[in-house]
């Protein structure tokens, strides 16, 4: 069986680790492969290096190396380099990087120097994982450089845009977003492999990921949102909300500017014009939901590997139910 999923940073890792855990607990499921479309639309430039927040939080979390407590970044992680550019007084400094962090983003640095693809960049560092033994190809959804910012008030009266690490690091997400724009989507191509997955894919599952900044960044790469409504696959996906509320994050203040209500049924109507099946947490089992979507509530907290694998055996056997 071929999975595609499509994911963020944390919440899309942890499920994603589960759904790896879950195949491989079911000899039914032997031979399944799982191709993960990664969102870029977090990807800065930091200090002259090219961090991609989300697929590290990806290769890091899938490949056994994330620092389990933060959800990101390397286990037992030392902050040597940070502390020297702090004492130099080179900005910014509200984004901390770790050493073994640094590796990552001088290596994709110096291989997008010499022309690599951001595609190419990231199969280097997914074998540096052993993401491939693992059944596991990991996609940026673009090799274009897109950038979300977010555009607030300023203190005149009028806009700015600010980088959307900057709206969610330094500000913590308090400043009210206005609206969201992404630099450089409107020209951005799927990435190699990308539309494939989709359209050829026996299941797609949407994990938990932020629907605005997350899952709303892949669906707006010109073609991707098309080939999930075309796809024969089940489309089946998981609420990040619970009773109104982010497990973790601030999804809630992505959503304002949208005018969507923060709940499980708000997302789940960002995503109806693709969407077969909803998993949503019982807490939110009396909501209506669009007609079209087939909904199953259960307990959607993702406590450890062994709960994330329980909601990824649950979507599975959903999109089985739709297939
Ligand atoms: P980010 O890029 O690191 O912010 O990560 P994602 O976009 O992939 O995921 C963030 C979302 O994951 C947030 O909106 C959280 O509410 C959601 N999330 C985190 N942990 C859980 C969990 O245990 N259960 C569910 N249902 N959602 C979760
Ligand atoms: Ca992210």
């Amino acid at each position: 069986m071929q999975i595609t999923a499509l994911s963020g940073g944390v919440g899309g890792a942890r499920f994603v680790r589960g759904l790896l855990r879950a195949l491989a607990d079911d000899p039914d499921h032997e031979g399944s492969t799982v191709t993960v479309v990664g969102n870029t639309g977090d990807d800065i430039t930091l200090f002259g290096l090219r961090v991609c927040p989300d697929l590290d939080s990806l290769l890091y979390t899938l490949g056994g190396g994330v620092d389990e407590a933060q959800g990101w970044g390397r286990a037992d992680e030392s902050h040597h380099v940070m502390a020297e550019l702090t004492a130099l007084g080179v900005p910014p400094q509200w984004f901390s990087l770790g050493d073994k962090d640094f590796g990552t983003h001088v290596a994709r640095s110096l291989w997008l120097g010499r022309g690599a693809s951001l595609s190419e960049a990231t199969e280097r560092l997914a074998q540096r994982w052993g993401l491939p033994d693992r059944g596991v190809r990991l996609l940026p959804v673009t090799d274009a450089p897109i950038e979300t910012h977010v555009v607030v008030d300023d203190e005149a009266g009028g806009e700015r845009a600010i980088h959307f690490q900057e709206w969610w690091v330094r500000h913590g997400a308090a400043l009210p977003a206005l609206r969201f724009t992404v630099a450089g989507l409107a020209q951005a191509a799927p990435a190699p492999g990308v539309l494939e997955a989709i359209r050829e894919a026996d299941v797609v599952l949407l994990p938990p990921s932020n629907p605005v900044v997350s899952i709303g960044i892949i669906l707006g790469v010109p073609g991707v949102r098309d080939a999930l409504r075309g796809t024969r696959a089940p489309v089946v996906g998981v609420s990040p909300l619970i009773a109104g509320r982010p497990v973790r994050g601030h999804a809630d203040a992505c959503l304002a500017p949208l005018g969507v209500e923060a709940s499980a049924a708000g997302v789940a109507g960002l995503y109806e014009d693709l969407l077969d099946g909803w998993l949503v947490d019982e807490a939110d089992a009396g909501s209506s939901y669009p007609a079209r979507v087939r909904v199953r509530s259960l307990d959607l907290l993702m406590r450890d590997e062994a709960g994330a694998a329980r909601i990824a055996r649950a979507g599975l056997d959903l999109a089985a139910e739709l297939r």
